[in-house]
């Protein structure tokens, strides 16, 4: 016997059809006698059509409010699949997030989990019942409702899975598993088998989209066994495990890219201490992420700084920066919205020397110029212009030895 928990995302409960395969599934694992505890979702599409009701009737929808509204996805398809398993004749009890005990900080829209009483979902496990809880949701110390964070009900359940020592959490969603590069992207993309916590960190903070940041952190730190796969199919998935042993190891594991990024450039600030504090300070304290960051050293005691945030944070970066640019005296604030990162990610970077000339000569062959580069131990990260950042992905999916054979 083992105690599972499974998450399945906004597509696979989609309608009632899919939520009664779910519950199908989820009796399958049950009736093989594991403990189960299910996370779910809200229908697809169903978050968004929510916050354009609120945007309907304010710019600025009040946050906790939107919070008690979002959440109400994840209650539909949690009640859906308790009535779906109950009528099937299973012990099955619905729970939402604060019934749950996820408590979590106060910050509404992207409150992050502090702890979790787990006392009521494993007293339900032991009087035989399966578990199904709402997902993105949570409660702060007020009592008030709080949501995770888009995508965040992968977070709930890896949170969940550690709060309660499962043996694993399966993550259900659309795609077979973690892929070498996005298929719509690189049709040449294969399916990871296994793969290490600190890669899924880096790929899913670099753009791959199937797994919440978040959740990966909370595995990695908690030595949760995370599983994803398709609930459409029976096909294997992608393991992601904590440590690096007994793994595949190419030099690359997966190549991703992000368009969600934007470029600020400061012409000639004057060039003495304090002036990196000046310019970065006021943008952390509008808590906005800064994320590469250039310095060029230059004669005539100034020098040009350049530096990305997320396209979202753009416009009021830029504007911050032109007041700065005036205070510094610096000579101009500069700015592109069409860049995009591409980064190449693997373990196997740590071993091996020369990966990053490769990387700059592949991109080089097909004529991409390189606007910006980043590393870290495990990662290589270049921005390029938008409109080139498939066709890099291919080119260096290719260059890493990564394209399926058949
Ligand atoms: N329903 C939420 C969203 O669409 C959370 C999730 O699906 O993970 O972002
Ligand atoms: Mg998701």
């Amino acid at each position: 016997m083992a105690l599972i928990v499974q998450k399945y995302g906004g597509t696979s409960v989609a309608d009632t059809k899919r939520i009664q395969n779910v519950a199908e599934r989820v009796a399958k694992t049950y009736d093989a006698g594991n403990q189960v505890v299910v996370i779910l979702s809200a229908m697809s599409g169903v978050t968004d059509k929510l916050i354009g009701m609120a945007g309907s009737l304010s710019d600025m929808p009040d946050k906790r409010e939107l919070d008690v509204l979002l959440s109400t996805g994840e209650q539909t398809t949690a009640a859906l699949l308790a009535i779906a398993l109950k009528s099937m004749n299973y012990k099955a009890e619905s729970m939402l997030g604060f019934q749950a005990d996820i408590q979590t900080d106060c910050n509404f829209g992207d409150a992050r989990i502090v702890d979790i009483g787990a006392h009521r979902i494993k007293s339900g496990l032991d009087r035989g019942e399966i578990i199904v809880a709402a997902g993105f949701q949570g409660c702060d110390a007020y009592g008030n409702i709080t949501t995770l964070g888009r995508g965040g009900s992968d977070t709930s359940a890896v949170a969940i899975a550690a709060a309660i020592e499962a043996d694993m959490c399966e993550i259900y969603t659309d795609v077979d598993g973690i892929y070498t590069a996005d298929p719509n992207v690189c049709d040449k993309a294969r399916k990871i088998n296994t793969i290490s916590c600190d890669e899924m960190l880096e790929m899913a903070s670099l753009g791959a989209k199937v797994l919440h940041k978040r959740s990966v952190e909370f595995a990695l730190k908690h030595k949760v066994l995370v599983y994803v796969r398709s609930s459409f199919n029976e096909e294997e998935g992608t393991m992601v495990v904590n440590g690096e042993n007994d793994m595949e190891r190419p030099v690359v594991s997966g190549i991703t890219f992000s368009k969600n990024e934007a470029r600020i450039t400061l012409k000639r600030v004057p060039d003495r201490p304090g002036i990196a504090a000046a310019v970065f300070t006021p943008v952390a304290d509008a808590d906005i992420n800064v994320d590469m960051i250039i310095q060029n050293t230059q004669a005539g005691g100034t020098t040009d700084m350049t530096f990305t945030v997320s396209k979202d944070d753009y416009k009021g970066t830029l504007s911050l920066e032109k007041e700065i640019a005036r205070k510094i005296g610096a000579e101009a604030v500069l700015g592109d919205e069409n860049i995009a990162k591409v980064s190449i990610i693997g373990v196997g970077m740590k071993s091996h020397s020369g990966v990053a000339s490769m990387m700059f000569d592949a991109l080089a062959k097909e004529n991409i110029n390189i606007i910006m580069i980043s590393t870290s131990e495990i990662r290589i990260s270049c921005v390029v212009a938008e409109d080139k950042a498939e066709l890099a992905v291919r080119v260096l999916h290719t260059a890493f030895g990564l394209d399926k054979t058949e």
